[in-house]
């Protein structure tokens, strides 16, 4: 019961948002709406009956998307309902590939992000609404999608999930309606037999349909908007399935919502939080002052983990091997440039179990100042009003100085300001070493650490 009562205000929660999201999205955000709808059975036509009996099938995914008209990303109020002139466009992809996979919905919004961009559309943040349904949208492969979509199209993408799942639960998603609509045009088309257009694939559907449907006015979301229709054929073949970005699963993924990749560089990371929320400090992603934080919860960052080096996207060149404290001790800390989810180095006091010269952390949460005095998970005890930030731990691993090991369920460490000597700089995911997400420093990065610590110890000479 109790759980019951969970999913249904969750469910209700998520659908105010997307209606929220709907209203107050700002010039320069597309949202985007996607959904499969159910396969469209050819009905078998009198000339074919005397052959072997085939019940041929095409597949059919929806996605709306909603933009506005100017793009303007300093538009002020731009979400004034007076301001609002926007535009809506359907695209309709029919294949006779009958795999729903999340490699097929991927292969859709690549073709989907193309389009954009040979119409000049231009657009700076993606948000994306569907279900749950794991084996399309809501898993490790799909989040994985995610959090390269920055660093792959130039654009961070938001994934909105749905906590309603199934049949008439749908109720605020158009893509059913819509896509029966089109079936029902295709069914009679084809009971006019041999008076009617040849419909056996889905070649033939998206030619009769572009034909049939043209521009349409319709009502959604509560205005009248212009709404396009674009019809698509995904040949079989088309979708790419020899590289399948296979990870690890990331876990308690069921009570969470919201998936943010917002790394250009970092094609692993994600912020996720319990609830999606669009109130006005959403919308302008000043997140700490969100209205609804008891609902949402705060962002948490996880990382994708590739299973195996062909699963990674290179990022290393693009960050490159990341920068050391100054030379002149006056000019203060480096640690106020670490963002969460970059990589730092730390110092490591002698002597540790580990016998090693600095760590290396992921930033969770960056420098602050302690309101309390803190002790972290491992003992470490920072005093009141210090300068902090929180990381994930990583471990050099085996023999190799540049191979490192995470170990996703240690809890997070504190550290002081003053012990970071080197950040900016990448960690490239290597696959997974004996269960656990394993890592490489290029050569490069580890000289860069080395000098820093060097000059980190001279610098602590002087001041002493
Ligand atoms: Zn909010």
């Amino acid at each position: 019961m109790q759980s019951f009562v969970l999913h249904n205000f969750r469910a209700r929660w998520q659908a105010a948002e997307y209606r929220n999201c709907q209203a107050n999205f700002p010039s320069g955000t597309i949202v985007s709406a996607i959904d499969f709808s159910e396969n469209y059975t050819f009905k078998v036509q009198n000339e074919v009956q005397t052959l072997h009996w085939v019940q041929k099938q095409v597949t059919l995914l929806v996605l709306i998307t909603s933009r506005h008209r100017t793009y303007d990303p300093d538009i002020v109020n731009a979400t004034d309902i007076e301001n609002r002139d926007i535009i809506q466009d359907y695209h309709f992809y029919f294949s006779d590939d009958n795999t729903h996979d999340t490699l097929m919905v991927q292969h859709y919004l690549d073709l989907h992000w193309k389009w954009m961009a040979e119409n000049g559309i231009r657009f700076n943040k993606h948000i994306m609404w569907s279900d749950g349904c794991a084996a399309q949208f809501k898993a490790c492969r799909p989040f994985y999608f995610v959090s390269r979509y920055y660093h792959t199209y130039g654009v961070p993408l938001m994934w909105c999930f749905h906590a309603s799942g199934h049949g008439k639960d749908k109720g605020w998603y158009p893509h059913d309606g819509l896509g029966g609509g089109l079936k029902t045009a295709l069914a009679q088309e084809q009971l006019k037999g041999i008076d009617g257009h040849k419909l056996d694939c889905a070649a033939d559907c998206v030619a009769f349909l572009s034909e049939k449907f043209r521009l349409h006015r319709e009502k959604l979301y509560g205005g009248i908007n212009e709404v396009r229709r674009f019809f698509w054929e995904v040949k079989v073949g088309d979708v790419n399935r020899s590289k399948r970005y296979d990870c690890l699963p990331i876990e308690g993924t069921r009570k969470l919502h919201c998936f943010h990749g917002f790394s250009r560089l970092n094609s692993t990371l994600l912020n996720v939080r319990e609830m999606c929320c669009f109130c006005p400090s959403c919308i302008d992603e000043d997140w700490e002052n969100c209205n609804n934080l008891e609902y949402t919860g705060p962002w948490t960052l996880h990382n994708v983990h590739p299973r195996k080096p062909a699963d990674v996207v290179d990022y290393v060149d693009a960050i490159g091997h990341g920068q050391g404290i100054p030379d002149q001790s006056d000019e203060g800390t480096i640690a106020d440039l670490v963002e969460v989810g970059d990589f730092f180095a730390v110092e490591a006091e002698w002597p540790n179990d580990y016998s090693v010269e600095f760590w290396i952390l992921q930033c969770t949460k960056p420098l602050h100042v302690l309101a309390d005095t803190t002790t972290d998970a491992y003992g470490e005890t920072h005093e009141e009003g210090s300068s902090v930030l929180e990381g994930m731990w990583y471990q050099q691993f085996g023999k190799s100085p540049t191979c490192f090991i995470q170990y996703p369920s240690a809890p997070v460490s504190v550290v002081a300001a003053g012990q970071v000597i080197h950040v900016r700089f990448a960690l490239q995911p290597t696959g997974v070493l004996k269960g656990n997400p394993s890592f490489k420093l290029s050569k490069d990065t580890l000289e860069g650490i080395l000098d820093s610590l060097q000059r980190y110890y001279v610098q602590r000479i002087y001041n002493y």
